[in-house]
């Protein structure tokens, strides 16, 4: 029901013409009550598909996945059915993921219906939903095309929290709406999470997006995290060689043009998760091994992969580079 227009839910992302390929294969993160993580990265980066493994629970192939201080793969089949209903999902593209053929009203009652709430109940609750994401009684008789793409939005958010769940999955949930109704959709996100005391699972290509939603936010590269740690931190002082090119790559902006524009593509080839690079997967495009004399130094990028490490700066960011002292030559 709540998904299946959705097609990466589907598996497809999974599954190339030479096989099923895992676009997330080392990725550990938790999530904590109350709070926003934001996934940013390329696309193809692995972050939608690190979402989609958070919404099934499913086990992840390496790493580990910590929602509210428990590990997902070590769940009971009874814990996993009831951690179900607390982790919804808001999709990019509301037209995409509502019914058209279903009225408002409908597609809010249908995950009430599914988890048996009595018909009786339902209507005050759907009202109640409208009201929680600032839609007008009158919109529970309109059929998604006759909402405008920040109301469908709205509804999508509003389906998302029938069950009050305790986190919620944003999929890029402001990309497909127009840069005006956007802030609105931002607030409503905020203040609800407030109001509610929900957790945000969040991913964004547009960082200016997550740096006003996340308190922590995790940057991947070919499905690995690269860093992951405060907003405050790693947007004011990246360590990460990538992290540091993403944020350089995020347009000044402009007064004089309303569309934000796009960030400048990162030179040498976008990600392809399917490879399995020797040693560090950002040195094709890595500035500072490029820029390393240092023989010893750039085999140690050539032959090992670097595993996440805290970086000595007390912030309790993680990053994964072998010359986190030294990555500035
Ligand atoms: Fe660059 Fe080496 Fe660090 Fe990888 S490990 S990000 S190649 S400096």
């Amino acid at each position: 029901g709540l998904v299946r227009h959705h097609p990466l839910y589907r598996g497809t992302v999974l599954r190339r013409r030479n096989g099923t390929v895992r676009a997330v294969d080392g990725v550990s993160f938790d999530v904590r009550a109350g709070e926003t993580l934001g996934l940013v990265g390329e696309s193809g980066c692995g972050k939608t598909t690190a979402l989609m493994e958070v919404l099934r629970l499913t086990r992840p192939q390496r790493g580990a996945v910590r929602l509210f201080g428990r590990d997902t793969a070590a769940l009971t089949a009874a814990e996993r059915k009831a951690l179900r209903r607390d982790v919804q999902v808001v999709f990019q593209d509301p037209f995409a993921s509502l019914d058209p053929r279903m009225r408002v009203a409908e597609i809010l009652a249908e995950p009430l219906l599914v988890h048996g709430v009595p018909r009786a109940r339902i209507d005050a609750r759907v009202r109640e939903l409208l009201a929680l994401v600032g839609l007008d009684p009158a919109h529970a008789a309109r059929h998604p095309h006759g909402l405008s793409g920040g109301q469908r939005q709205r509804v999508g958010i509003a389906r998302a929290l029938a069950l009050e769940p305790r986190l919620l999955l944003l999929d890029e949930p402001v990309a497909s709406l127009d840069v005006s109704v956007q802030a609105g959709i931002m607030a409503l996100l905020e203040e609800l999470r407030a109001r509610l005391g929900l957790a945000y699972l969040f991913v964004a290509h547009d960082l200016a997006v997550v740096r006003l939603l996340a308190d922590r936010v995790a940057v991947m590269y070919r499905g690995r995290i690269v860093e992951i740690g405060p907003v405050a931190d790693v947007y004011g002082a990246p360590v990460h060689p990538y992290t540091r090119a993403l944020l350089d790559a995020v347009p000044r902006p402009d007064p004089h043009r309303e569309r934000r524009r796009r960030p400048a593509p990162l030179p040498g080839d976008p990600p392809d998760p399917s490879e399995q690079p020797r040693g560090c997967r950002f040195r094709a495009r890595c500035p500072s091994y490029a820029a390393s004399a240092d023989a010893a130094w750039r085999t140690l990028c050539e032959t090992d992969e670097p595993r996440p490490r805290p970086v000595p700066d007390g912030s309790g960011r993680l990053v994964a580079c072998h010359h986190l002292e030294g990555g500035r030559p």
